[in-house]
This record gives structure tokens, sequence and C-alpha cells, in this order.
């Protein structure tokens, strides 16, 4: 953990032990039966965390990154369904803050940092999710609105957000794609969108995902994010890129998490007349476990305090992101491993974890696509031309 100031360890704090007395207790059984946490989410307002990263003058904390990491690591450490019920409303608020007009932001961010509106980021689409330059949802002027049409699928938050993110095209046959793309803020309300089915996953659960389909859904044109066709691709692309350091923070939560159970039930299971923390193979795992979770710390708070000092820091981002989710991945089955049976069973919380770690590996940009981002970064530093 880096040194933190007063302040920082303040929020640490508040938010373990919000997760400690709150969330653990409940967390598994309201999973299993895939109810929506609105007393958690309440609370969730109180403590301020749907503003964390709004400029206070709208309302907001505005905490610096490595605040922000803190927060989603604990909030995973105890259940990853509340971190993405703030994850991509947080990316709408940092999108908005960068790159919205004035009255975007008064409009939008005073009642979203209060969370008395919460937000959603439709970009993906059944056909284009890793390729977003080839989306179809369309966006058409006609006088004052925007009329979009298509439909959007995989959306978090799409049922109990009302205020969404819409990435569309401006103009479909902009060549490169991306000048065509643009950003809306939109509200629900108007006829034309339709919330679709929620989409039944393998875990996430709690925190729905759903489709999307607009048919003429009409966006007055003052939501244009930023006043600027064409601009959309960049503004999300930018949001995402704080999203990594979320991901990546969520994925060591998690991977925290895991372990706790692992080490705890590893020094009170007995086979063969020892307890299994004295077999060595299970003693490699846990040494194995650990120092993955903490090179994935070492490297999301340095990440963090890169983007804290303001220098670009997508290399850094992506390596966190992945090397922390995939760690997640690994370290659940691990813990199951140990658990042995009762791995397995609903009776622990790994079986939990383990169900919720691979989403960490897809979304946030799928780490087949961080490698990707991570090498062009590499071969740019280290161009011999
Ligand atoms: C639970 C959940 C919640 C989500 N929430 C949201 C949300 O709130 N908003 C939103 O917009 N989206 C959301 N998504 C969508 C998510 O961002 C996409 O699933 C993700 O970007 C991958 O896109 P895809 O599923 O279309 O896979 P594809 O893009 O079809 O990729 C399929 C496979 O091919 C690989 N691949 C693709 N291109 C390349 C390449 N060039 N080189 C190497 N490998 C490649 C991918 O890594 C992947 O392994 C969510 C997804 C899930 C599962």
């Amino acid at each position: 953990m880096p040194s933190l100031s007063d302040e920082q360890q303040l929020i640490a704090n508040t938010v373990r032990s919000f997760v400690d007395r709150e969330v653990i207790p409940v967390a598994s059984r309201m999973e299993h039966d895939d109810e929506y946490p609105h007393q958690l989410v309440e609370q969730m307002k109180a403590l301020g965390l749907f503003g964390l990263n709004v400029p206070e003058a709208w309302g907001g904390s505005d905490v610096d990154y490595t605040t922000f990491a803190i927060v989603f690591e604990e909030l995973a450490r105890g259940w990853l369904g509340l971190a993405g019920i703030l994850g991509t409303h947080l990316v709408l608020c940092d999108v908005l803050t960068r790159f919205g007009t004035q009255e975007q932001k008064d409009r939008y961010l005073p009642v979203l940092a209060a969370g008395g509106r919460r937000g959603a980021i439709a970009l993906s689409e059944p056909n284009a999710g890793t390729d977003l330059q080839s989306i179809t949802t369309t966006a058409r002027r006609e006088g004052d609105h925007y009329l979009i049409n298509g439909a959007k699928m995989w959306i978090t938050n799409a049922r109990h957000g009302e205020i969404l993110l819409i990435l569309a095209k401006t103009d479909p046959h902009a060549r490169p794609a991306h000048t065509g793309m643009s950003a809306f803020i939109a509200e629900k309300g108007e006829p034309g969108l339709v919330v679709g089915r929620d989409i039944e996953k393998l875990g996430y659960k709690t925190v729905e995902t759903c489709e999307l389909y607009f048919e003429n859904f009409r966006v007055p044109a003052e939501n244009l994010i930023g006043g600027v066709e064409g601009r959309g691709f960049k503004h999300v692309m930018t949001g995402l890129e704080a999203e990594r350091i979320n991901v990546a923070a969520r994925g060591l939560g998690l991977a925290r998490a895991a372990f706790l159970e692992a080490i705890r039930y590893a020094q009170q299971r007995t086979t063969f007349g020892k307890l299994i923390c004295e077999h060595q193979s299970i003693q490699i795992k846990l040494a194995e476990m650990a120092t993955r979770i903490e090179a994935s710390r070492l490297l999301i708070y340095s990440a963090a305090e890169k983007k804290d000092r303001g220098e670009r820091c997508d290399l850094e981002a992506g390596m966190a992101k992945l090397f922390a989710t995939e760690t997640a991945a690994d370290v659940s089955l691990e813990a199951m491993r140990i658990l042995g049976g009762n791995g397995y069973s609903k009776d622990y919380p790994v079986e939990r974890f383990y169900r919720d770690a691979p989403l960490l590996v897809i979304g946030g940009g799928t780490n087949e696509l961080q490698r990707l981002i991570i090498a062009r970064q590499l071969l740019a530093r280290h161009s011999i031309d």
C-alpha cells in the first residue's frame, strides 16, 4: 500500500469498515438470490461514493486516483457487483467532467454526484465490443434533436441507471470511422428507448446487464457531449483509461478476498494428521498467490500515482489491468482448490469469487486488447528509428 495522507486514510478506513460491517455479511446470500442491493446503494450515496471523481463545485469529492483505486479495491473485496454499480457511473461522470459543456456539467453532475440518478455507459453492441469503431448505432440530426437508432448490448446499470452515455455514429461513412463517432448524454423517459432483457450471467449478479433498443429515440442537440460531432470515440477512450485502474483495483480486491479465505482455511483444515498449511504444496500455492497479489498492488498504485501526476499512463494502467485481473482469476481458482470440496460449495464465498473474476478479464477492454495496447506503447517507446 502506498503511504497515504490523512484524508486518503480516512476514506480507506470508512469504506473498509462499510464493507466489513454491511457488505460481507449479506453479499453471498444476496448474490445467490440475484437481489438488487437498494439498501447498500443508499449507504454508498451517503458515503459520497457516486461523486468520487466529480469536482467539488458540482458536489463531488474529486479524489485522486490512488484513493479511487482504494475504494474499488475495498468494495470488490466484499462484493464485485457492488463495485460494478459504481464503475460505469463514474466513467460517465469522468467523461462529462472532462469533455461536457458548462451547461451539461451544471445540469447533470450534481445529481450524478449525489447518486440521486445513476449512470450507465452504452458502448458495446451485439456485433461490436472490442472493435468499437464498427458500431452501427446512428445519431441523425433533425432540427434541435438527434434521433438515435440501433441496439446496445451488455449495458451495466441499464435498468436502475437513468442517465446514459451513448456512443453513436453521426457520420457512418467517415474514414477513419472514429472521426464520425459522437457521444451523447441522454435521459430515460423519451419514447423510443426500450430496456430489453437482463442478460443471465455466470457471476457479477445483482448488478444488471441489459440490452438496449433505440428507435428514433430523441436526444436534444445540446446533449451532444462537448457540443461538437466526431469526438465521441476519443471521449470514451479517455474515460476507459481511468476505468482500467478501477477494474485492476477490483481484481486486487477480489484476489485479496479469495486469498484471505484460503489462508484462513488452510490453518483450520487437517489432513493426514497435520494442518493443510503444513503441506508444502499448499504453502507453495499460498506463496505464489500472495506474491502475485502484492505485484498487482504495486502495478496499480504506481499507475494511479502516475495519473495523479498528470502523466500519460496507458501503458501502466494496461499492465496493471492485465496483471491484476489475471491474478484475480488464477487466485480465485487456487483458493477453491485449497478449500477442496468446500471451495465448490455455496457455503463459502470462494465459489462467488471464482464466478465473478472472469468478467474482469473481459470487461474494461479484454486482456487480449490490453496486451496489444501494452505492446504498441512499448514499441513506440523503444523505437529504433
Ligand atoms: C458482465 C458484462 C458487463 C458489461 N458492461 C458493459 C457496459 O456497461 N457497457 C458497455 O458498453 N459494454 C459492457 N460490456 C461489454 C464488454 O465491454 C465487451 O464484452 C468487451 O469489450 C468484449 O467485446 P465482445 O464481447 O464483443 O467480444 P469481441 O470483441 O467479439 O472479442 C471476442 C474475442 O476476440 C478477442 N479479440 C478481439 N479483437 C482482437 C484483436 N484485435 N486481437 C486479439 N484478440 C482480439 C477478444 O479479446 C475476445 O477474446 C460488458 C460485458 C460483460 C460481460
